[in-house]
């Protein structure tokens, strides 16, 4: 088998006595994207945080392209390629959205060619427009967009995407999903966490379905659509289309 561009193995995350993940294993191949799924409190963001380095699992192992990635920083993480998109965006609203989008590239060495940023502008028209506005004029989906915008500035080659379609009207949701199917086609491998099953399952190639911090299912999206673990893990909160 190939090396895997992300491996975990055995994962546990514990916040003091409260068990967040539970052993939890899973492997990201080139250009693959994975989807995790499950209920408020599954232990979703935990996963994601710790494999950008902001939390310290409590046992297991992460490896990137086979490197061990225990002791790396969360810069060091960003460094070699894992760049989180956090839930909530964490977008500084009075800085530009220029400021807010070169933040992304903090880790790198030397200025950002401007065809770079020109790369980044193209594929979100609406940031530049108002790339010298501050932040706090963009909606919901713009801000989403712009944490993406920031994201790639880093040059990733593992992108974790917590909830990005939370709290965005159906017509961006559409938007964001075409934006993420089109940089997994142009090679970037994902981690998608979202409470936008139906969604989620049309891009993925690989789902898991945590409960609890748990692992209760994973496998093809087919397979998990006709299986009863995914529709129990929310208990009836979303169930994803026939
Ligand atoms: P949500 O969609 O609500 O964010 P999630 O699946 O992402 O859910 P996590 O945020 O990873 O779940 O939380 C998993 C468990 O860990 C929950 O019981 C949560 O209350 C707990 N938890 C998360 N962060 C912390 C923290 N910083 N300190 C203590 N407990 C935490």
């Amino acid at each position: 088998m190939t090396t895997a561009l992300l491996e975990i193995q055995g994962l546990s995350v514990q916040y003091g006595r409260n068990m967040a993940l539970k052993d939890f294993s899973l492997r990201v191949g080139a250009g693959q994207l994975i989807a995790v799924l499950g209920a408020n409190g599954a232990g979703k963001s935990s996963l994601l945080k710790t494999i950008a380095g902001l939390v310290r699992p409590a046992s297991g192992s992460l490896a990137l392209e086979g490197r061990d990635l225990h002791r790396a920083s969360a810069s060091e993480r960003v460094a070699r390629g894992i760049a989180l998109v956090p839930e909530g965006r964490w977008i500084l609203v009075s800085m530009s959205v220029h400021e807010n989008l070169l933040m992304g590239a903090w880790c790198r060495k030397g200025a950002v060619p401007a065809g770079e940023l020109e790369a980044i502008y193209a594929r979100f028209p609406n940031l530049a427009s108002r790339r010298h506005m501050p932040a706090a004029v963009l909606s919901g989906g713009e801000q989403q967009m712009l944490a993406i915008g920031r994201a790639l500035l880093s040059r990733p080659r593992l992108l974790l995407l917590d909830e990005p379609s939370l709290g965005l009207s159906p017509l961006l949701v559409q938007q964001l999903f075409t934006l993420i199917r089109d940089l997994n086609q142009e090679g970037l491998s994902m981690i998608l966490v979202e409470q936008n099953i139906r969604k989620a399952l049309q891009v993925a190639h690989r789902v898991h379905v945590l409960e609890l911090g748990r692992e209760v299912a994973h496998g093809e999206p087919q397979s998990l659509m006709a299986s009863s673990a995914l529709h129990e893990a929310y208990l009836g909160r979303a169930r994803p289309a026939p």
